[in-house]
């Protein structure tokens, strides 16, 4: 299914070189274990490359190692750069605003799966909205390459399947996926190391955020909406970073009944940043989209510049809005 495009893809990278490789800003850990493939991928093809993100890898990735540094700025780069390869990332918005400004002067290749990503690599382009991670194309790419899943690149790949498909639990856990993860694991991956890394490895302040919120969060649409207003002063309360909020909405979705979980996260008082999650047929990126975000059907987000009132009234509309919607055709038909 997938063969083509990392053929094409893999193809594209014998012919660049002096590359910036990126994902999106606020990295996840598919965007780390994809930007970090593609330093493996680049690295056997004895090309110079750098690793980019904005603002770094999250605290929680530390002990995730990477092909070479993480440049946190393009202003310092070990060689003149010439091209970009652009990962998990739909939209050059995303990219943030010191690397989407220099995108003109490079050779751009871009590989993803977020749909509606239209392509932003003027070389060339691989975006599959049926993947459930970019690791997972960058997987197929490293093979094409020739490169054997194994070691490093293989945690890489795992770190990013587990993040994107919830620990092999949403619905983009596909048959496929599950072949590739065997793969891995046949070659010395260690599932249950990476999880324990990522799962049990909280901060104080992380436990007692989580604790705080969970008793505010309150209930919208019947019970159909679980809503969680989340302030910078509550961070500072608990000794907790923005990053200690990930993988909070899903705790949100645990109640009975409830169709979709959000999230809306104060990072200034002008500008707030929203995560949406749904199960089935319940669209939240159509929701996202409504407020000028994006995402996947099932995960979806974007960023609201509103004080924390206007956003969530805003939030809470853009959801009504969209189950109502859903409700009128599903009734209609
Ligand atoms: P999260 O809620 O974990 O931050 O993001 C879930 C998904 O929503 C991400 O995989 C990404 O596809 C999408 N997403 C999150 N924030 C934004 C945003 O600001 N803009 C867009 N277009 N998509 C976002
Ligand atoms: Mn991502
Ligand atoms: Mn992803």
């Amino acid at each position: 299914q997938f063969r083509e495009g990392a053929e094409r893809m893999a193809e594209a990278f014998r012919h660049v070189d002096q590359v910036i490789v990126a994902a999106h800003v606020n990295p996840d850990g598919d965007a780390a274990g994809a930007v970090a493939a593609a330093g493996h991928i680049l690295r056997s093809m004895g090309k110079e490359f750098m690793l980019y993100a904005q603002p770094g890898l999250p605290g929680y990735l530390d002990f995730f190692s990477t092909p070479g540094f993480v440049h946190t700025t393009l202003e310092h780069p070990p060689f003149k750069p010439r091209c970009a390869v652009l990962l998990d990332c739909g939209e050059p918005e995303r990219l943030g605003r010191e690397l989407a400004g220099r995108l003109p002067d490079l050779q751009t290749l871009n590989i993803d799966h977020h749909l509606g990503g239209n392509g932003m690599g003027n070389v060339a382009n691989w975006v599959e909205p049926q993947a459930a991670a970019t690791a997972q194309l960058m997987a197929y790419v490293a093979l094409a390459a020739g490169l054997p899943l194994t070691g490093e690149l293989a945690n890489g790949l795992a770190l990013g399947i587990i993040t994107d498909t919830g620990g092999f639990c949403h619905g983009n856990t596909s048959a496929e996926v599950l072949y590739l993860t065997a793969h891995l694991v046949e070659h010395g991956c260690n599932i249950a190391q990476l999880r324990e890394h990522l799962e049990n490895s909280w901060s104080r302040g992380r436990l007692t955020l989580w604790g705080q919120l969970l008793q505010r969060a309150q209930l919208e649409r019947n019970g159909s909406v679980c809503f969680c207003p989340v302030y910078l002063e509550d961070l500072r309360k608990c000794g907790a970073l923005k990053e200690d909020l990930e993988g909070f909405v899903e705790q949100l979705r645990r109640l009975r009944g409830v169709q979709v979980a959000a999230v809306l996260r104060e990072d200034s008082p002008a500008c707030c940043k929203f995560s949406l999650r749904s199960y089935g047929a319940v669209d939240v990126r159509a929701a996202a989209a409504r407020l000028g975000g994006g995402g996947h059907r099932n995960a979806a987000g974007g960023t609201v510049r509103a004080d924390m009132d206007a956003a969530s009234a805003q939030l809470l509309a853009a959801i009504a809005e969209e189950l109502d919607a859903e409700e009128q055709d599903s009734s209609g038909e």
